[in-house]
């Protein structure tokens, strides 16, 4: 499933194809399993300029002047340039075209999705999908302070806080494994029991994991492909995700792996309290 980090690392890929080109056509094949089609999108976008990417959690916004086009990866979606007129696979669902170059959405699974937000409604953030995610982890400065503040009252796991995704967006399964051993908390530890000291050691790993997740170009997707068409899986070096009886690479100790909101979640017993 794509993450945080492959869908920035998208943004940046495509953002110098697409930013200030005009849309000479749409295509949309399918649209998602969850989301209706959204209004006639040829009509609304062909002859508009693009002006900006932009991210939100794991949406990707594309402004025109009038609104935002919003694109969810999904459990499967990808997006890549091409040049015009390249021959549409079974998947691809939806291109947007410019000059000399389109940018196409494939979904195999088809949960993601293409959505129009008008300028008229209202700011973007306050769409219906957007507008109970927490903050952006990455720039963030009282982050520690937010989770701190905001598990005050929660019995929940930190772990499932975590991917719950109303405080702090983008800590998937892998980055909440990850952040919560390098800050040395224990995956089932209740939210509302961590201290703010705590909490700056975990804001800070988030930070620094995610950054170092975009810096290496995404990590999550095998088949992730990034937007110049490149492959943009490159194999991260976990300390306990998916190393269920391998040694910590701190302590030594075997990485266990227990069930959380039924995903796996891996730490060290040693490290992690
Ligand atoms: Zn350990």
């Amino acid at each position: 499933m794509p993450e945080l980090p492959e869908v920035e690392v998208t943004r940046r890929g495509i953002a110098p194809h697409v930013e200030g080109r005009s849309v000479r056509a749409v295509v949309m094949r399918r649209s998602g399993r969850r989301w209706p089609c959204p209004p006639d999108l040829s009509e609304l976008l062909v002859g508009q300029a693009l002006r900006s990417t932009g991210r939100r959690g794991k949406y990707l916004l594309l402004r025109f002047d009038h609104g935002t086009l919003i694109v969810h990866p999904g459990m499967s979606g990808h997006l890549r340039i091409l040049p015009t007129g390249h021959p549409p696979q079974k998947h691809d669902h939806f291109d947007l075209e410019f000059d000399d170059q389109l940018m196409r959405f494939t979904d195999p699974r088809r949960f993601g999705a293409v959505l129009w937000h008008a300028n008229a409604d209202g700011d973007v953030d306050g769409h219906l999908l957007l507008r109970a995610l927490g903050v952006e982890p990455l720039g963030c400065d009282d982050l520690a302070q937010r989770l701190h503040r905001g598990t005050r009252q929660r019995s929940a796991a930190i772990k499932q806080v975590l991917l719950a995704g109303d405080i702090v967006v983008g800590v998937g399964n892998i980055y909440a494994c990850e952040s919560l051993f390098e800050a040395g908390i224990h995956p089932n530890t209740a939210a509302r029991r961590i201290s703010l000291p705590r909490y700056v050691r975990l804001a800070a790993a988030i930070q620094r994991i995610l950054a170092a997740a975009i810096e290496q170009g995404g990590s999550t997707l095998r088949d992730f492909i990034g937007a110049d068409g490149e492959s943009g899986y490159f194999q991260q070096s976990y300390f306990v995700y998916d190393r269920e009886d391998e040694p910590c690479r701190q302590c030594g100790s075997p990485v266990r792996r227990i069930v959380q909101g039924q995903r796996s979640t891996f730490y060290c017993v040693r490290c992690q309290k």
